[in-house]
């Protein structure tokens, strides 16, 4: 049983409490580390930093031992920074990623995770390019060392980054490298394909292709559908296509030791079902029909 898995929930970051509510209800699923949005996930108005709390988070964060430079940010979706048709969303897409990143370190978190975007119909190898080209536009100009970790995408419409080559691909045309990390989310690779079930395999494939020092985030979430559905719909661990031992062997991974592993499943009946999910994974042991209670 491993006590000190590395494992925590998207929280929220909701008024009146902000970034210490954020800590406190990480707190409250016995988390050892979390992931947040800086404002909501679907639009990029954002609040002032002086407003949300963050000293009094970062005080209650550290009396409980998180470690900070495991924290991570999540970008909100609506960035489409492989933008292939439309030059002024790109340029807001650098805006808000700028802003973003900025954002990040004034938290004091390191890790920002990021959608690598849609082609639009412009086909991957394009909108790759134009990625690669974002990214060193918002590099060359945000003054921070936030790295940003691009998440592997499921393929739904026209997701890029639904390949581990392509994910190379994208690290490689960019010129700040050091920058550059990925997260794994394990519900869009087995939607994008790859069999997860075979957990050595995959990390094999990802360190051969990519390099697991590149490895910054997990995301652990179960899936509703077979794989290679190319669908992105998260499900409860143990409750999906994925299955509880699979999870548990992905998150217990002794190479994966030291990178934050975030739930970011459905809530159950309206309530967060992440005290659970952590302790199951923790214990490695699944306790049948755990959802009913709720
Ligand atoms: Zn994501
Ligand atoms: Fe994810
Ligand atoms: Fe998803």
């Amino acid at each position: 049983m491993s006590t000190n898995l590395l494992i925590g929930s998207h929280v929220g970051m909701n008024g009146p409490d902000y970034y210490l509510g954020s800590v406190k209800e990480a707190i409250s699923y016995k988390a050892s580390t979390f992931m947040f949005y800086t404002g909501a996930p679907q639009n990029s108005y954002r609040k002032p930093l002086n407003e949300l709390k963050i000293s009094e988070g970062r005080s209650l964060l550290r009396e409980n031992g998180f470690d900070e430079s495991k924290i991570v940010v999540h970008a909100p979706y609506i960035i489409n920074a492989a933008n292939p048709n439309n030059p002024d969303l790109l340029d807001l897409s650098i805006k808000v990623l700028i802003n973003e990143l900025q954002r990040t370190e004034a938290f004091h978190a390191s890790i920002l995770v990021l959608h690598p975007g849609n082609h639009l119909g412009a086909g991957p190898e394009k909108a790759i390019e134009v990625l690669a080209n974002t990214l060193d536009k918002v590099f060359a100009n945000d003054g921070t060392n936030v790295k940003i970790a691009i998440e592997t995408m499921a393929g739904k419409g026209s997701e890029i980054g639904t390949s581990f080559e392509q994910i190379r691909d994208i690290i490689d045309k960019c010129h700040f490298k050091d920058r550059l990390g990925v997260c794994l989310d394990t519900c869009h690779v087995h939607d994008a394909g790859y069999d997860i079930s075979d957990v050595d395999g995959l990390l094999d494939e990802f360190n051969r292709i990519i390099g697991l020092d590149r490895l910054l985030v997990v995301h652990v979430n179960d899936s509703k559908n077979i794989r290679s559905a190319h669908k992105d719909r998260h499900e409860n661990i143990g409750y999906g296509e994925i299955g509880f031992d699979v999870l548990c062997r992905f998150v217990n991974h002794p190479n994966l030791i030291n990178i934050p592993k975030i739930l970011e499943t459905p809530y159950v009946n309206e309530k967060a079902p992440y005290s659970d999910e952590i302790r199951m994974l923790r214990a490695e042991s699944f306790e049948k029909n755990w959802k009913d209670s709720y």
